[in-house]
C-alpha cells in the first residue's frame, strides 16, 4: 500500500465518527429540548361529541397537568354545546330550525366553523358539504325501516342540499338558508375542530405537550409522556367480524410529533339495509353513501384539517382522493380499500410517520 492510499484509510474512518458524533449530538440535543423533569395526567374515556373521548396532558407539575386535561374536556364540551345536532339548543340546532325565515347570528367559533367547511367544499369539488343532513336524516330512516330510499325521496333531499345554497353575512356573522328544509351536519368537522380549540386551551393553560382523541381523530402537541420521544397512535385495521364488532389488530402504528391524525370509514358507524352496508359518509353527487374505501386516515397539522379532509377523501375515492392530498403541503393519507381486498394505498410522504 502506498503513502497516500495509508492517509485515505484512517481520514475516512475519522469523518465517518465524526458525522457519527455529530449526528448524536444534534439528536440528543433534540430530545433532550423537553424538560426532563415532566408529569402525565390523563381523563381516561369520557361520552363527549356522542363518541369515548380521551385527553392527556403533559407538564412540568403535576397540578398543571391535571388542570389542563380539564380544560381540555371543558372545551370539548363547549364545541359539543355550539354544534351539535342532537343537542336542541345548539347554533346548528338555531340555525336549522330558523335560518330559512330569517338570517341567524351566530358566535365567532360557529362562524368560523361553518367557513373553513365550505372553504373545503370549494376544495374538494364539493365532496365535502355541510349541507347533506337531508340526505343523512333520509338513509338513517331507511336503514331504521330496512328500506331503501325511493326516487322521489332522494331527489325531494338533493334539492335540500348545496353549499352554494348557505348565505353568509361576514359583517354581521350572520347565516341563512336559501332553500327551505336545508339542515346543517358539522358531524365531519366538529371532532377536529373540538381538538383544536381543547389544545389551544391546554397549552394556554401550561401543558408542554398533550394529545386529544376524540373517537379516533386525534392531535397529540409538544413533549410526549416521560422516556418517549414521540406519540404513538396505532391505527385499527377497518374490518369488522360477523356481529359487527370491530377488528382488534393494528393495521399499522404511527408516530408523530405536532400532528394530527383523523380517520373515516364505514367499518364504525353505517346503515345495514337489506343486509347491505351503507356508510354514513354521504356522497352529495350520488346522493348515496360513499363507497370504495373502508378507511381513511389523514396526517396534518390541524385536527379540523384532518377531518374535513378524511370525511372527503371517503367521497372522493383513492384516486381522486390521493391526487388531492398530494397536492397539500404537511398532508398525508393512508388510504385501505373496501373488502376483501383491504388493499392499503398511500401518499409518497406517509411513510415517515409509520413506525417500522
Ligand atoms: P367523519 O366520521 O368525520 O367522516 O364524519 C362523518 C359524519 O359527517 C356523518 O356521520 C355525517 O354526520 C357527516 N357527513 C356525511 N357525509 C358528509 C359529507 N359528504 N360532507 C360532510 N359531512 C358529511
Ligand atoms: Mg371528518
Amino acid at each position: 500500500m502506498n503513502k497516500k492510499a495509508k492517509c485515505i484509510k484512517p481520514a475516512i474512518i475519522i469523518g465517518a465518527i465524526l458525522v457519527t458524533v455529530l449526528y448524536f449530538i444534534l439528536t440528543v440535543e433534540r430530545q433532550q429540548s423537553w424538560p426532563k423533569k415532566r408529569f402525565t395526567a390523563e381523563s381516561g374515556y369520557r361520552e363527549i361529541m356522542g363518541t369515548f373521548v380521551r385527553v392527556m396532558a403533559v407538564a412540568t407539575d403535576k397540578q398543571t397537568a391535571l388542570a389542563c386535561v380539564e380544560e381540555g374536556i371543558k372545551q370539548l364540551k363547549l364545541v359539543d354545546n355550539l354544534m351539535s345536532v342532537h343537542n336542541a339548543e345548539s347554533q346548528i340546532s338555531r340555525i336549522n330550525r330558523e335560518a330559512y325565515s330569517q338570517a341567524v347570528k351566530v358566535t365567532e367559533p360557529v362562524f368560523e366553523v361553518l367557513q373553513r367547511s365550505v372553504e373545503y367544499s370549494k376544495l374538494t369539488d364539493g365532496a365535502f358539504d355541510i349541507t347533506v343532513g337531508p340526505l343523512v336524516d333520509l338513509w338513517q330512516q331507511a336503514g331504521n325501516k330496512n328500506i331503501k330510499p325511493t326516487e322521489d325521496e332522494i331527489a325531494s333531499a338533493k334539492a335540500k342540499v348545496g353549499y352554494e345554497k348557505l348565505v353568509f353575512d361576514t359583517e354581521k356573522r350572520t347565516v341563512r338558508f336559501a332553500v327551505d328544509g336545508m339542515q346543517l351536519d358539522l358531524g365531519g368537522i366538529a371532532k377536529g375542530y373540538g381538538i383544536d380549540s381543547a389544545a389551544r386551551a391546554m397549552q394556554q393553560a401550561g401543558a408542554i405537550g398533550g394529545m386529544i382523541d376524540v373517537g379516533g381523530d386525534i392531535r397529540c402537541f409538544g413533549a410526549p409522556q416521560r422516556g418517549k420521544q414521540k406519540w404513538s397512535i396505532g391505527l385499527q385495521e377497518p374490518k369488522t367480524d360477523a356481529k359487527g364488532l370491530v377488528s382488534r389488530q393494528l393495521e399499522l402504528v404511527l408516530e408523530l410529533v405536532n400532528k394530527a391524525v383523523a380517520t373515516s370509514g364505514d367499518y364504525r358507524r353505517f346503515t345495514l339495509i337489506d343486509g347491505q352496508k351503507y356508510s354514513h359518509i354521504i356522497n352529495p353527487s350520488t346522493s348515496s353513501s360513499a363507497e370504495g374505501l373502508s378507511s381513511v386516515t389523514i396526517i396534518a397539522e390541524k385536527a379540523t384539517d384532518a377531518d374535513a379532509l378524511a370525511t372527503a377523501v371517503s367521497v372522493m375515492g383513492a384516486e381522486k382522493g390521493l391526487a388531492l392530498i398530494e397536492r397539500l403541503a404537511d398532508t398525508e393519507a393512508i388510504l385501505i380499500s373496501s373488502g376483501p381486498e383491504f388493499k392499503q394505498t398511500k401518499t409518497t410522504g406517509a411513510e415517515q410517520y409509520i413506525k417500522k
